[in-house]
């Protein structure tokens, strides 16, 4: 077959059919392709009705990370990814947390932005005071579209007006403030958007554009602060460590965008478990990161009177417990189930102290032993497995490649090879 990926109608096939043809264009062996149609809990049809083009299901290690103490409610953080040592991190962080009370958290009410775009307006002033003239009616009108939202004490609250400076000239960027309660949002926050948008272009005679949410959730904030006692961290050594570490990353946004990757390794993970939009979090909270001009720390780190270390984060969180995917995908409801959340607000602080958790273990773990140590027994099989290994192989070859100090590619090849010589001559 002539390979393209030009697929006239693909969409409107069934999954089945999309993977033959998938199969035959990469060469798929019957094997691969049964890999793809195997499913888990997430069911082929329930996928299909999720994305488009759907051929099968993916597929990610689920841990839980214990000895979360938050709000002294002690809870079991159901957590997805694929990469090693994040979960053994932050059950560490959050054991070491305990002595301190655990984490305390926080969150503002759920609100997130609407942005509309409006273009060719005369006098912008003018046409703002109008816009701000009318908010009851653009409030009302935004409501109409959700009245369940409404009910449940959510729906637009409040408006802005901004006159924006561009390179095509003056444009005017209303924001509809939604309190979307227990949902993400975005949907929600569009329809409103949507909705509104011909009553502005009625009021101020200028031309709409973007009609849409914005993911800088500057407004739906959750904050969690802990302190962790030098003795559980190491002693007085490690608290100067890390406060020396949180010093660069404040400093340096090369250091910092690894700050801030540590912290969404353990928000992302939860969002993923929950099956919430972790493109939405990571856009959130690097824009958010960089509120000031400069990008910044998510986190906060001082040393107390009595010598111990204590941190606080702040970060948007447009995540839902309804909505979205969320109470569509089986394994997240079973995994908010885990959680016992009961608000979309209590998961966004639980997100939060896991991100202020990461976050110290691995600085603590840099300052301390490297980071590499922890990593390595995890990294060391994955290591094995890709250099070929199989069952009992696998643990065989990581202790051999940690004992000799060289954890790599080839080493993991070398030992194979060497053990399959071995293995012949017996
Ligand atoms: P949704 O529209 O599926 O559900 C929200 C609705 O649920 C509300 O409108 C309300 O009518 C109802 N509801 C019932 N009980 C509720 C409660 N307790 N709290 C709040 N609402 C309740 O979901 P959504 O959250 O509006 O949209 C989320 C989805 O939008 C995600 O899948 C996201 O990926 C996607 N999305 C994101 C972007 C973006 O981030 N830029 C843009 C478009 C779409």
């Amino acid at each position: 077959m002539h390979k393209t990926s030009k697929i006239s109608g693909f969409y409107k096939l069934s999954p089945e059919k999309r993977l033959k043809i998938v199969r035959e264009l990469a060469g798929l062996s019957k094997e691969e392709a049964e890999l793809l149609r195997k499913t888990g809990a997430l069911e082929l049809k329930q996928a299909n009705r999720m994305i488009e083009n759907v051929i099968g299901t993916t597929e990610l290690p689920l841990g839980i990370a214990t000895n979360f103490l938050i709000n002294n409610r002690d809870y079991l953080i159901p957590m997805a990814i694929e990469e090693p040592s994040v979960v053994a991190a932050a059950s560490n962080a959050a054991k070491m947390a305990r002595p301190g009370g655990g984490f305390r958290t926080e969150s503002t009410p759920p609100i997130m932005v609407g942005q509309i775009q409006l273009v060719d307006v005369k006098n912008p002033v003018e046409a703002r005071e109008k816009i701000l003239k009318a908010k009851k009616r653009i409030l009302a009108k935004a409501n109409e579209q959700d009245p369940i939202l409404v009910k449940l004490g959510g729906g637009a609250k409040d408006i802005e007006v901004r006159v924006l400076t561009t390179h095509l000239g003056p444009m005017i960027i209303i924001h509809l403030l939604i309190d979307v309660r227990d949902a993400m949002g975005a949907n929600v926050v569009n329809t409103m958007c949507e909705a509104v948008a011909p009553l502005i272009e009625e009021l101020t005679g200028g031309r709409v554009f973007l009609r849409i949410v914005s993911n800088l959730a500057a407004y739906r904030l959750a904050r969690a602060k802990a302190v962790f006692t030098k003795e559980a961290l190491g002693g007085e050594e490690v608290v100067e460590g890390i406060l020396q570490a949180y010093a660069f990353a404040a400093a340096d946004s090369y250091r910092c965008a690894t700050h801030n990757k540590g912290v969404m390794n353990g928000v992302i993970a939860v969002a993923l478990a929950t099956a919430n939009d972790t493109r939405a979090l990571e856009a959130g909270a690097h824009a958010y990161a960089a509120k000031s001009g400069a990008y910044k720390p998510l986190t906060h780190w001082e040393r107390t009177v009595e010598g111990d270390l204590s941190g606080w984060i702040e970060l948007p969180v447009a995540v839902g417990t309804i909505g979205g995917a969320t109470a569509v995908h089986p394994v997240a409801k079973v995994c908010r189930k885990i959680l016992g959340v009961q608000s979309a607000c209590e998961l966004g602080e639980v997100m939060a102290a896991v991100g202020l958790a990461q976050n110290l273990a691995a600085m603590r773990a840099l300052v301390s032993e490297g980071i590499q140590r922890g990593h390595l027994k995890l990294h060391a099989r994955n290591i094995a497995v890709t250099a070929g290994a199989t069952g009992e192989l696998i643990d065989i070859v990581a202790r051999r490649m940690i004992e000799e100090g060289k954890v790599s590619y080839d080493g993991a090849i070398a030992i194979l090879k060497e053990l399959e010589k071995k293995g012949s001559r017996s």
